[in-house]
């Protein structure tokens, strides 16, 4: 869709030293010629987070952190909050990552409040949503994301503030990935969930696919009717691989 300027996405997740800044750096010069067609976001660990948002002030790429604490500050020992992410340059915030539901404990609603401190502090949200394994089997996948849809999303996401991720939780890290009609399935669904919702902001918010996406694939995946963009997990610590994604967005 025109309406809606392709988004690639990478979580570094754990990943990522001070040594790693000149793969970082070849991310954002390699954006320069492809700026045009597709934006760019990068999420490294909190601890290069200062430190990219500064190398890439004035570029086009955007950094970001992998979670925030739904509070502006506090006792809340290990946590960052959304302002504190702000204040380093950073832009965007994931929230709701399978990984930090999973290792975490986190609730819609938990994610919902992260959200919405997202938005006070003006970064866009990446909102992850996403079946197990054993919920597609059982039949139940768009069940599953529809409720989480309607548990994480704050009621003020505009198409500008939020971004949708969509990652199947048994293609993360895997290499397994559904199929592109599957795919398009899930996200037809989303798409009609926040247009319902959010009227023409919904249709406009961008939905992106996550799980396993590699340069031999994105240009499948991302072709499927209403995917926007992708995150990108492990072939994002790779400014090659990265930035081919980028390319076949
Ligand atoms: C992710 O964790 O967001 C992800 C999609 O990981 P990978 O690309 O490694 O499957």
């Amino acid at each position: 869709d025109a309406a809606r300027k392709p988004l690639v996405a990478g979580n570094w997740k754990m990943n990522g030293l001070a040594a790693s800044a000149p793969e970082f750096v070849r991310i954002v010069g390699g954006h320069g010629a492809l700026k045009a067609k597709v934006d760019l976001m990068v999420f490294p660990p909190a601890t290069l987070l200062t430190s990219f948002a500064t190398a890439t002030r004035g570029s086009s790429v955007l950094v970001g952190a992998q979670d925030c604490h739904a509070k502006p500050s506090g006792a809340h020992t290990g946590d960052i909050s959304a302002e504190m992410i702000a204040d380093v340059g950073g832009r965007a915030v994931i929230v709701g990552h399978s990984e930090r539901r999973a290792d975490h404990g986190e609730t819609d609603a938990v994610v919902r409040a992260k959200a919405e401190a997202a938005l006070r502090a003006k970064l866009v949200a990446v909102v992850c949503v996403g079946e197990t394994r054993e919920e597609r089997d059982a039949g139940r996948a768009t069940d599953v994301v529809g409720r989480q849809l309607a548990g994480s999303l704050p009621d003020a996401a505009t198409a500008a503030t939020v971004v949708v991720a969509y990652e199947p939780v048994w293609a993360i890290g895997t290499g397994l990935t559904p199929t592109v009609a599957d795919v398009a399935e899930m996200h037809g669904f989303i798409r009609a969930a926040l247009t319902d919702r959010f009227g023409e902001q919904g249709a406009a918010t961008r939905v992106l696919y996550g799980g396993s996406v590699k340069p031999d694939n994105a240009a499948e995946l991302l072709r499927a009717q209403d995917v926007d963009g992708a995150l990108v997990g492990g072939a994002s610590l790779k400014a090659d691989d990265f930035l081919a994604i980028a390319r076949a967005a």
